[in-house]
């Protein structure tokens, strides 16, 4: 059976913790998550498995990230299952702050990069990109791990992360993990549990349409043309499309016209739900 994994909810016993194997002379790495553990997230600790000696998995459903109309209240949250996989996945250590710990009365601080988040769900969520930053930000500044590892299923956030890193010198080095997904193709996701069969059976078309994408792109097919016809496509399956992008895998500018290297990213409703996919292309890369 696997060992409990131990839980502790304040600043204080997380550095207590890390300062213990400091002092050991081992090194840690941090996984940030809002929990809903999945085999995604468990990948993630996985590979921070390879990277240091300890893993801090961290569980916390960011209110600053999700937008007035969006789901935080309505977001999966089962801490005693999340805590059972983790420790299953050789995770150390689950710190699980309150609100009040992350953001005590008079919080007043934002951190805001910008460039990288004006626009693709930049656009469509103003201010996530601020709260994804400052909860980023501030768990980096509460672990100091070594590294911290995150998801490419959200590949803007991971971008936006390491130029915030790089930015303020926090010194951490951030990993991006490969998407990990079903076996129809989807990307794994907490926010697919709320798909109606109906949505779940249609939701596989988000990656085979961005992955045609990237396949045209490789024929020689131009960015916009590609990225046009992948929109069609997918309206035409019955998604609300909010994107479909063609862009420079590391600052995210639009290309245009035959491409040799670019990260084709979407993000569609289906229902009330919103999902998000991108893929490298050369799809292999
Ligand atoms: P979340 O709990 O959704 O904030 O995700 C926590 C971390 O897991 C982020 O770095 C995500 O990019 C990553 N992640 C979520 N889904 C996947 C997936 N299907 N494959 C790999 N990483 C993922």
């Amino acid at each position: 059976m696997t060992r409990a994994i131990d839980i502790v909810r304040t600043v204080r016993d997380l550095r207590t913790r890390v300062a213990a194997w400091r002092k050991a002379g081992e090194t840690v790495a941090l996984v940030p998550t809002m929990g809903a553990i999945h085999a995604g997230h468990l990948s993630l600790v996985t590979l921070a498995k390879t990277q240091a000696d300890r893993v801090v998995t961290s569980l916390f459903v960011n209110p600053l990230q999700f937008g007035p109309r969006e789901d935080f209240h309505a977001y999966p949250r089962d801490e005693s299952r999340d805590a059972t996989a983790l420790a299953a996945a050789g995770s150390d250590l689950l710190y699980a702050p309150e609100a009040t710990e992350m953001y005590p009365p008079n919080f007043s601080t934002k951190v805001s990069v910008g460039d990288l988040t004006e626009d693709l769900c930049g656009a469509a969520r103003p201010n996530h990109f601020d709260g994804v930053a400052t909860v980023v930000a501030e768990l980096l500044l509460q672990c100091a791990p070594d590294t911290a590892i995150f998801g490419e299923k959200d590949y803007q956030q991971l971008l936006v992360i390491k130029r915030l890193v790089r930015d303020l010198n926090i010194p951490v080095e951030i990993m991006g993990a490969p998407i990990v997904r079903e076996d129809d193709g989807l990307a794994l996701s907490s926010r697919n549990a709320y798909l109606s069969p109906a949505e779940r059976a249609l939701a596989p078309i988000l990656h085979q349409t961005i992955r045609q994408v990237a396949l045209e792109l490789e024929q020689g097919c131009g960015a916009d043309a590609a990225a046009e016809a992948g929109r069609f496509k997918l309206e035409a399956a019955g998604f609300r499309v909010d994107y479909v992008a063609v862009r420079d895998p590391d600052t995210l500018k639009p290309l245009h016209g035959p491409v040799t290297a670019a990260r084709v990213l979407a993000a569609v409703h289906l229902g009330a739900t919103r999902l998000i996919d991108n893929v490298p292309m050369p799809l292999g890369k």
